[in-house]
């Protein structure tokens, strides 16, 4: 069965520039619950942790040091099928080949600056809102 939740982050250059509140927007009205939500600065060792994935990718360094660049909003969100469901409301990793109307189409600037990161599995969801949630602050 698929999972209700996921876990997103609002990326530096989103909140820099002022773009919280109209991706939040977004996400309310695509009927997204906030189940939980902080505004926090990554430290170095936890976005190498949180992209450990990606250790040895080529734009690894680059993407922890934008992931630290500034401060992150990071959200819990309920909804039936969440993961698929909110990685449709993001759209493609590359903005150019994201589908209009999709957050990234909107607000990406670029491949790394996409504006937004969207769980990918079920098991993520759970690892990642665990990494920055503990149960009292999330609902
Ligand atoms: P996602 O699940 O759609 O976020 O994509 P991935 O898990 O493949 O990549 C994680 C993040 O790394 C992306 O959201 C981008 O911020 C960044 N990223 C992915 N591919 C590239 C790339 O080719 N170049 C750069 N500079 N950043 C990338």
């Amino acid at each position: 069965m698929k999972g209700d939740i996921t876990f997103s982050i609002i990326k530096p250059n989103a909140v820099r520039t002022g773009k919280s509140g109209p991706i939040l927007a977004m996400i309310n009205e695509a009927g997204f619950e906030i189940a939980g939500m902080r505004m926090i600065k990554m430290t170095q060792e936890q976005a190498e942790s949180f992209y450990e994935v990606h250790r040895e990718r080529p734009f690894y360094r680059d993407l922890v040091d934008f992931m630290i660049s500034g401060p992150v909003v990071v959200m819990i969100l309920r909804h039936e099928n969440a993961v698929d469901e909110f990685r449709k409301l993001i759209g493609a990793t590359d903005p150019a080949k994201a589908e209009p109307g999709t957050i990234r189409k909107i607000f990406a600037v670029s491949v790394q600056m996409n504006a937004v990161h969207g769980s990918d599995s079920d098991e993520n969801a759970l690892r990642e809102a665990g990494f920055f949630f503990s149960e009292i602050d999330r609902f």
